[in-house]
């Protein structure tokens, strides 16, 4: 063992073996990965080694994709056997809207290019798994690269193709401690200390205590999972092919061929939580006891799924454990405030995630951004706040127990919540607000006429659409209130405070008393920010931005830091309402003596509103004449009575962020995940147009490079046929038979009276007139594109 390697990665599973080898493979060959005991010894040993194609995050099924290629690429440089066996995968729809999500979780597949996938009728996928039983089948999904791997031979191979490539692998060296150093960490080993300028924690079952070695508190836990394998089913040997690996959602099980049995692994709807501070360090290649009465439903389905299981002995149980985030998905990245640490843990389904973990990884690392989008996976995505221990109890759990349950995208699910409410919360809740979250934080989604109104989960409209549609009446008619506490708010100040906005952000600053939007981009060009900055003339400004972004902006900023620079994150400290519609105005005035009804379109300055001190901008994301007014915390629910006070005799409604939605749609402003993502650029996006091309930003060189070779694809605006329900994000685009693009957000736009979508277009389909085909929840529909903002073209209400 040396006494410093550039990276020390800590665990031997299948992630920290394949970041090792990703590092190798791009250049940085002084690595090292520390194991505690020997290659596998976590949960990589026992898993099932399946790998399938579904993900609900399209970057991360791009990700998924990119490892099943990897994997006889590994295979061959190491010269040892991942005992491929690429079987093709079956997923099974069994109820009406699961057959229905389906359908567009195949589309999904064709935009983002994976192409060997196809619908398949009942009967279709009894022929190519003739054990199963189709009852209650309704149709399936068939990959063509789906099926499994011996997983000891995958991690080896992913550890001797690292070595080939001048890695190297310490086995029976537990990391014991970890110290911050000026220039990287170092770690004291069972065998000794060593220096390194990165550590990556890719301690699998461990990587709760190798976070706490940094003094961070990641939101993982272990959770215990069951598979069996069957004794030898007489009809597989009787087949001339393997069986599918094959998901039965409604069923909760998962199913590959093993030797001549199979394997029913079960996705256990009575979760059980496996020490949630981290394995014991002495754990080793051990298991936990079956527990068969907890899994009985499960087990049930399963055996009737795959009848021939109940004629048949179980040849072996495996209970083990692997990790979970909140959401199911890794924890990937750079953690903020601690140099040098990188995360690459709670990766659930290694086998399948861990290459494009490793190479998005080794690409950050090496490169300062990773090549794809990967905010779905980023460690960022989380706050401290998801350090709790119950909300990562309740959140993993509830992931756990859902994994194959369908989620439709107007559903609220319950764990974690409610954790941060703003102070009017109880009032608005009183007067019918029904709730969402983000980043913790409790947010209006809009007000029911009715305690007994129930919103049913569906993937067309909802019944809640006409309810929203009024809300969007009154906003555009009179005027509407909604709470904007799930903006973030950062505070700069110091000396050098617009020398660095100035830098950072790729548009020009403010005059003291404006506001500006302002794109904020990478070295590489692409978006970090759709952000709004506020220069209040007194030295301070203000960045406006998405909230559950909050830490993923911060750590930006931090790694991007300029001299004399004081920066705050108020988010929680302020909060506020916006106030919207052509009456705004009138209700603002009634409640303050200064000159607000003086400023200008994207003014903001400090007012007295009623009782309270606050800050306003004149600016709205509904497209409207609008205010947005920020006040304390403590300021919230007297505000909030003061305005609907004022407004009384306006009509004033409150509204949700839902209408806001739909009224921002109708402008063709877009979103951050949805048309503004760190995997677009800003003329793809047409953030372009605030870009002040005078001044040096980050990203400027890359950006100039752009405005010299315009990109194939840019956002354009369309006008969906109408039908029972909108685009949602993802769907793909013809235009006679070529596949064109995807939509990336869509809505109805109630004030239009139509089915609208934003889409990433190519150059040449993205002119207004243009005739497509889309398709929504498995419905083909006519689409044109048309000119950008259908309501109100001239902006005329806006600057009113
Ligand atoms: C029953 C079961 C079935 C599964 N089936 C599948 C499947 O079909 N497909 C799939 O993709 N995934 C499956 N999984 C999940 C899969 O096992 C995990 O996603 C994967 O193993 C995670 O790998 P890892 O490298 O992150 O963690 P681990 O495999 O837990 O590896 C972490 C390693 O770090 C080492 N370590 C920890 N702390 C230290 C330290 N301080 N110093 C040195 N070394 C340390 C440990 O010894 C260990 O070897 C299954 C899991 C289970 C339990």
């Amino acid at each position: 063992m040396k006494s410093h390697y550039r990276v020390v990665v800590i665990g031997g599973g299948v992630v920290g073996a394949s970041v090792l080898y990703h590092l190798a493979k791009f250049g940085w060959t002084d690595v090292c990965l520390m194991e505690r005991k020997v290659l596998t010894a976590g949960s990589s040993w026992h898993a099932a080694g399946g790998f399938h194609a579904l993900n609900a995050d399209p970057n991360i099924a791009s990700l998924q994709a990119y490892t099943i290629d990897l994997l006889s690429e590994i295979e061959k440089e190491s010269g040892q056997s991942v005992g491929m066996h690429m079987t093709g995968g079956l997923t099974l729809a069994g109820t009406p809207d699961r057959w229905e999500w389906l359908q567009s979780a195949y589309r999904t597949f064709q935009s983002i290019g994976i192409e060997d996938v196809r619908l398949v009728t009942p009967e279709e996928a009894g022929e190519l798994c003739p054990i199963m039983s189709t009852h209650g089948i309704l149709g399936g999904m068939w990959a063509d690269r789906e099926g499994y791997i011996d997983t000891t031979g995958t991690v080896h191979a992913y550890a001797g193709a690292a070595k080939k490539r001048g890695a190297t692998v310490i086995e029976n060296n537990r990391v014991l401690e970890l110290h911050q150093t000026a220039d990287g960490w170092q770690a004291v080993t069972e065998k000794g200390t060593v220096t390194c300028e990165h550590v990556v924690n890719a301690a699998g079952l461990w990587a709760k205590q190798v976070g706490r070695m940094a003094g961070i508190e990641l939101p993982v836990s272990p959770l215990n999972h069951h598979y069996l394998i069957s004794d030898t089913i007489p009809a597989l040997e009787t087949l001339d092919f393997e069986v599918p690996m094959t998901v039965d959602l409604e069923g909760f099980t998962y199913m590959r061929q093993d030797q001549k049995g199979i394997l029913l692994g079960i996705y256990e709807v009575d979760h059980d939580h496996w020490m949630m501070d981290g394995a014991p360090w002495e754990y080793g290649f051990e298991l936990q006891q079956e527990d068969t009465d907890r899994i009985e439903r499960e087990l049930t389905l399963g055996f009737e799924r795959y009848p021939a299981l109940q004629e048949v002995g179980v040849k072996t149980w495996v209970n083990g454990a692997f990790t979970f985030s909140p959401d199911g998905n890794p924890l990937v990245g750079p953690v903020r405030g601690k140099r040098g640490y990188w995360s690459a843990c709670a990766v659930m389904a290694g086998f399948l995630q861990g290459g494009g973990v490793g190479k998005s990884l080794a690409e950050w690392m090496i490169h300062g951004e990773p090549e794809a989008d990967v905010f779905g996976m980023d460690v960022a995505r989380y706050g401290d706040y998801a350090g709790n221990k119950r909300f990562i109890k309740e959140t993993t759990g509830q992931f756990y127990t859902r994994r194959f349950v369908m989620t439709y995208p107007n559903e609220q699910l319950p764990a974690g919540r409610p954790l941060k409410m703003a102070p009017a919360h109880a009032d608005m809740t009183a007067a019918g607000c029904r709730w969402g979250a983000s980043y913790g934080l409790e947010v209006p989604l809009y007000f029911a006429p009715s305690a007994e109104f129930t919103e049913k989960p569906t993937l067309k409209r909802s019944n809640a659409f006409d309810i929203v549609a009024e809300e969007c009446k009154a906003v555009r008619g009179g005027v509407g209130l909604l709470d904007i506490s799930g903006f973030s708010r950062f505070e700069v100040s110091g000396s050098g405070a617009a020398a660095w906005l100035d830098r950072v952000m790729a548009s020009k600053l403010p005059a003291p008393g404006r506001a500006r939007l302002a794109p904020m981009l990478s070295e590489t060009g692409k978006l970090k920010g759709d952000l709004t900055v506020f220069n209040w003339g007194d030295g301070t400004w203000w960045i406006m931005g998405s909230y559950y972004l909050r830490e993923w902006h911060m750590r930006w900023f931090q790694d991007h830091m300029g001299e004399g620079v004081g920066l705050r994150d108020i988010s929680d400290a302020t909060v506020g309402f916006s106030l919207s519609g052509p009456n705004s105005r009138a209700v603002i005035e009634k409640l303050t003596d200064g000159p607000v009804s003086a400023l200008p379109f994207m003014g903001c300055g400090a007012f007295d509103i009623g009782l309270h001190r606050c800050k306003v901008g004149r600016l709205s994301v509904s497209g409207e004449l609008g205010y947005e007014i920020h006040c304390n915390a403590m300021d919230h629910a007297g505000l909030r009575r003061a305005l609907l006070e004022a407004g009384a005799e306006f009509g004033i409604r409150e509204y949700g962020f839902n209408a806001l939605l739909s009224l921002r749609l109708e402008k063709s402003f877009g979103i951050w995940s949805a048309e503004f993502t760190q995997g677009y650029t800003a003329a793809q996006t047409g953030m372009d147009r605030w870009i002040d091309w005078s001044k040096d930003f980050i990203g400027k060189d890359a950006a100039l490079r752009e405005r010299d070779t315009p990109p194939a694809q840019v956002i354009a605006m369309l006008e969906v046929a109408d039908g029972d329900s909108d685009a949602s994000g993802y769907e793909p685009i013809w235009q006679n038979g070529t596949r064109v693009g995807f939509i990336t957000s869509g809505g109805y736009g109630h004030t239009v009276g139509k089915s609208l979508a934003l889409a990433m277009l190519d150059r040449d389909a993205a002119t207004p007139g243009t005739e497509l085909m889309v398709h929504i929840v498995g419905a083909e529909r006519a689409a044109t594109v048309i000119p950008a903002s259908p309501y109100d073209p001239d902006g005329k209400a806006m600057r009113a």
